[in-house]
C-alpha cells in the first residue's frame, strides 16, 4: 500500500501572496474576495514536484476554503482541474487537517490543524524546507527512494 501525502494549496502549490501583490490587496483580505482564487499562478517547482510525488505516493490536495467566501470552493477546484488534472477526486476541504490520516502533510502554515497533523508536517518555505526541491528530496530520502 502506498503512503499518503497531503498537500496544501495556498502558498504551497498556488501563489496566494503573489496574487495579493498583483491585486494590491492585503494578504488577510484576498481570500474573502469573490474571484480571487481564479488565476493564481503555481509556486515555483510545485507542479513538477506534485508529479514526482504521485509516482510513489497517494497524493491528495488538502486545503481550507474560507468560511466567508463559498466561491473559493469552486475556484480552488477549478485551479486544481487546470494545473493538476490528475488530482481528479483527490481534493479535500477542511478546517481540521489533523483529522486526515496520512504520512506527510506539506503545508506552509501551522493553522487549521496542520501543526497537529499526526503524520509528519513538512513546513515548506521554512528554513528547513525552503523550496519544493528540498521537500521532495527529503521525503524520497526518508522513504529510501532513489
Ligand atoms: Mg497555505
Amino acid at each position: 500500500m502506498k503512503k499518503i501525502v497531503y498537500i496544501d494549496l495556498d502558498n504551497t502549490l498556488a501563489d496566494y501572496l503573489g496574487k495579493c501583490a498583483e491585486m494590491g490587496v492585503n494578504p488577510a483580505e484576498g481570500k474573502h474576495i469573490e474571484g480571487f482564487f481564479r488565476g493564481l499562478k503555481p509556486m515555483p517547482g510545485a507542479i513538477e514536484s506534485y508529479g514526482k510525488l504521485c509516482q510513489y505516493f497517494d497524493v491528495y490536495i488538502l486545503s481550507t476554503a474560507p468560511w466567508s467566501n463559498p466561491h473559493s470552493l469552486l475556484e480552488k477546484v477549478e485551479w486544481v482541474k487546470q494545473y493538476l488534472p490528475s488530482a481528479y477526486k483527490n481534493v479535500i476541504f477542511s478546517h481540521h487537517k489533523d483529522l486526515n490520516i496520512g504520512d506527510y502533510l506539506i503545508d506552509d502554515a501551522d493553522k487549521n490543524g496542520a501543526k497537529e497533523f499526526r503524520g509528519q508536517h513538512i513546513k515548506i518555505h521554512s528554513d528547513k524546507f525552503p523550496t519544493w526541491d528540498s521537500v521532495v528530496e527529503f521525503i524520497l530520502r526518508q522513504e529510501n527512494i532513489a
